[in-house]
């Protein structure tokens, strides 16, 4: 666990600036959820927070350690996508252990390093099977099997639901907030979906267009929204 904190965060794509000086500080142990149109520049934000994307201009901490040029791998985050990206010619167990074999972890560590997080996500009876055949909650959850088995400080969550049909949706939520409650560790959580962003963040950020309009708990941008962007934004049906 390690708080995070963003600072005057810039992204340009050649002369087209997606992130436009942003500010935002994380807690250790909160749930962040990073809330905005489709295109305002979410997922650039959290592609940068994982090292996936360079940043033009401010500064990304994580503990006390500035990490702007520290590659992926040192960064002690874990990033579980939209489009899951499993290996379909891996079984359940590989997959999750498969960044840990990279790191060079002995096999005799990583067999239980993955027990735990199957217990936790109640994968045990799936870790032999293949992706292909688990139902979409099942690989949705081994995708998070493979964060959870890195024990990273920091979780990022890029849209992990949106594949998912409506109920299954509702309830991966409660699993994942749940996971969070067990675990405690540090979340950035991206979605366009403001039901998902009220019912799941300990604090909501309000993205349009590369700027933050507002910061607040979920109450607090339910009775106090900042604007007329907000207001509409976060008492509009989904
Ligand atoms: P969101 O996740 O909120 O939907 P993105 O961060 O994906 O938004 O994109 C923000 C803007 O940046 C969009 O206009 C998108 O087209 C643009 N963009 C994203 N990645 C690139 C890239 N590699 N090159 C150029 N433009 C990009
Ligand atoms: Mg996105």
């Amino acid at each position: 666990m390690a708080p995070v904190t963003i600072k005057g965060l810039r992204k340009r794509f050649g002369s087209f600036e997606v992130v436009k000086g942003i500010d935002i500080d994380i807690a250790d142990g909160q749930f962040v959820v990073l809330v905005g149109p489709s295109g305002c520049g979410k997922s650039t934000l959290l592609r940068m927070l994982a090292g996936l994307e360079n940043i033009s201009d401010g500064e990304i901490r994580i503990g006390s350690k500035v990490v702007n040029d520290l590659a992926p791998k040192d960064r002690d985050i874990a990033m579980v996508f939209q489009n899951y990206a499993l290996y379909p010619h891996m079984k359940v167990a590989d997959n999750m252990g498969f960044s840990l074999k990279l790191k060079k972890m002995p096999q005799s560590e990583i067999g239980p390093r993955v027990d735990r997080a199957a217990d936790v996500l109640g994968l045990r009876q799936l870790l032999d099977r293949y992706p292909r055949q688990l139902s979409g909650g099942q690989r949705q959850r081994v995708a998070m099997g493979r964060a959870i088995v890195r024990a990273p400080q920091v979780f990022l969550f890029d849209e992990p639901l949106s594949n998912l049909d409506a109920k299954l949706r509702v309830a991966m939520r409660a699993e994942i907030k749940a996971l969070h409650q067990k675990l405690k560790t540090t979340t950035v959580y991206v979605t366009h979906d403001q039901i998902e962003a009220m019912t799941m963040a300990d604090k909501i950020v309000v993205m349009r267009d590369g700027i933050v309009e507002q910061i607040g708990t979920p109450l607090e941008l339910y009775d106090r929204p900042a604007n007329l962007f907000v207001a509409g934004f976060i008492g509009s049906p989904a």
